[in-house]
């Protein structure tokens, strides 16, 4: 396998939504840590810290600026409303693979340990073009979401998708991995299950997941239940041909029914029956409208994709663009000159 030159020019891409509690301790950190870093060689000093508001509607954009127009490490997309978690990050590595060699996705209130960034550009640095964060345990995790967690990756594994197990959306991908995720253009974006279908050299790192230190979580329950079924009805058709197969069973069910039925009423015993009869109604009624219910999943994904409506809109750029320098890179970035110097563009 082919190394990765040394140092590469690296974005970090962080997605934030209303984080301005945590916000300037996130800001320092990755600071100190880009600094670090870029002393080792580790990464290129034309290395980003890149902020993706997320339609906030407290002070992160204000704060984002800020940054910027102190340190050109920080660069700033500001996205015109909250498009979600997903399609945030996915508007940050587009933009990003412009100047980057590679692309590092991180929450903003880092709970994701940034020491493990070191082992990420260990494994770049050998070739690897995806690497996956995954967590070690799920101690800071309250008792539900551990369990649901662990239940919906056994559901997923069960409905054929090749997803890892424990990774959220902390992840390396070089700039080559990033112009493939480009090519997905779906709209129902599940990208951590997107990943391990690009292929390329990957390889894996184990980090600690530590408690969100300011703010609280921006994915509520209804946030969380609309990626879970993003999840399962973008990477599997499996509940499809699941319905199939229970139309199937209740079919023979019915048949062997009609029988009995006959049977009975060839008996004269057609008047008992009334609680066979509503079991029967009420369990099928149930059956067919899950049913439809899982149809009308799909088609609703369908009718979504084919209006392909963006993923995502950018009101306002803060950036000052450098080309990457890193040498072996597969396509040259197209930086825009205009993006030389700090600008905003809106
Ligand atoms: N986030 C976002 N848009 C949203 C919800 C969340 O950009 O609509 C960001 C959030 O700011 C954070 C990351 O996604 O950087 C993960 O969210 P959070 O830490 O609240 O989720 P949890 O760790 O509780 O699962
Ligand atoms: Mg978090």
């Amino acid at each position: 396998m082919s190394q990765n030159t040394k140092p590469a020019v690296i974005y970090l891409v962080v997605p934030c939504y209303n984080e301005e509690e945590v916000l300037d301790r996130t800001a320092r950190k990755l600071k100190d840590k880009m600094s670090a870093l870029t002393e080792a060689g580790m990464v290129h000093p034309d290395s980003r810290v890149m902020f993706i508001n997320d339609g906030s509607t407290d002070s992160t954009w204000k704060m984002i600026h800020e940054y910027c127009k102190k340190d050109s490490l920080f660069a700033g997309l500001s996205l015109s409303t909250n498009f979600g978690h997903q399609n945030a990050i996915l508007a940050g590595m587009m933009t990003a693979r412009e100047c980057a060699d590679a692309v590092i996705t991180i929450d903003a209130d880092l709970q994701q340990d940034i020491d493990a960034l070191d082992r990420f550009l260990d494994r770049y640095y050998e070739g690897c073009d995806i690497v996956y964060g995954i967590r070690n345990d799920r101690k800071s995790d309250s008792f539900l979401k551990k369990g649901t967690a662990t239940l919906y990756y056994r559901l997923l594994h069960w409905l054929g998708c090749e997803i890892k197990t424990n990774h959220a959306d902390y992840r390396l991908m070089s700039r080559k991995a990033l112009n493939a995720l480009g090519e997905f253009k779906e709209v129902n974006l599940f990208i951590r299950g997107l990943i391990p279908m690009l292929g390329f050299q990957s390889d894996e790192v184990y980090f600690d997941v530590k408690a969100r230190e300011a703010g609280h979580s921006k994915y509520t329950l209804k946030k969380m239940m609309l990626l879970a079924v993003d999840g399962i009805t973008s990477l599997s058709i499996r509940p499809l041909h699941f319905i199939s197969g229970l139309g199937l069973l209740a079919t023979l069910g019915s048949f062997v029914l009609c029988i009995i039925s006959i049977n009975e009423w060839l008996h004269g015993l057609t008047v008992p029956g009334y609680t066979t009869t509503l079991i029967v109604t009420l369990v099928m009624g149930g059956l067919i409208l899950i049913s439809l219910g899982i149809i009308g999943e799909y088609i609703g994904k369908i009718y979504m994709e084919a209006k392909g409506r963006p993923r995502y809109i950018i009101d306002s750029v803060l950036w000052k663009k450098t080309p990457a320098k890193a040498e072996g890179s597969i396509q040259e970035p197209e930086c825009r000159e205009e993006g030389a110097d700090f600008h905003e563009e809106r």
